[in-house]
């Protein structure tokens, strides 16, 4: 439980003043909004066959870093194979793209992540787990285990445990979260952002402007 949760239930315990206003209660948590950014990001990815997202944060909660999984930086995606299985492994995807975690830590806007939480959609493989240590990240959350008995996954749990990594998988306490653009009140005034009340009653924009 952080501060913040904490502050809640001591307010949830305070008696309520009748017609009081009370702050929202199903906001997201830390974790379901790190959770959803990782899964937001991985919709930019252009992988047909897996979309992964990953979320870097900081001790302040804040956010130093996301990627998703992708082709290299410079490299024409139209040129390179996005096959799972080829006679060729040079014709598949697997040589050449880049894993959510690298493109979150190589994104990071702070000089390092040290100390930092990995949130990911799912476990992160060998290659990744080297990634994580050596920027000195210190816990990770996954969502999916899918690919727990696989050679990678073996590896990759060796490394984090005798680097003293912890990893935990998160447990959503919804199935879904909805972005709905509509949510904001799109209003039919040409200039309004969503942010406006439409007048009532005659209301002016002068009184309006002085909330
Ligand atoms: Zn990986």
């Amino acid at each position: 439980m952080d501060q913040e949760d904490k502050n809640t239930s001591a307010l949830s315990n305070r008696m309520a003043v009748p017609g009081e206003t009370r702050k929202r209660q199903d906001y997201l948590e830390w974790s379901e909004y790190f959770m959803a950014v990782a899964f937001l990001s991985a919709q930019r990815s252009k992988d047909p066959s897996s979309q992964v997202g990953a979320c870097i944060v900081n001790q302040e909660n804040k956010i130093v870093g996301i990627g998703y999984n992708g082709m290299p930086n410079g490299c024409d995606d139209d040129l390179l194979p996005w096959a799972r299985a080829a006679d060729d492994r040079l014709n598949t995807k697997y040589p050449y793209v880049c894993h959510a975690e690298m493109n979150a830590i190589m994104n990071k806007n702070s000089a390092d992540v040290k100390g930092c939480t990995m949130y990911i959609a799912l476990f992160p493989c060998n290659e990744c787990a080297k990634l994580i240590i050596q920027s000195g990240i210190k816990d990770v959350v996954y969502l999916s285990d899918k690919y727990h008995s696989t050679p990678e996954m073996e590896a990759s749990r060796r490394l984090l445990d005798l680097a003293r990594i912890p990893y935990r998988q998160f447990q959503p306490k919804r199935n879904k979260i909805v972005i709905d653009f509509e949510s904001i009140g799109l209003c039919a005034q040409r200039e309004c952002n969503g942010g406006c009340t439409p007048a009532v009653n005659g209301d002016s924009a002068e009184t309006q402007n002085k909330d």
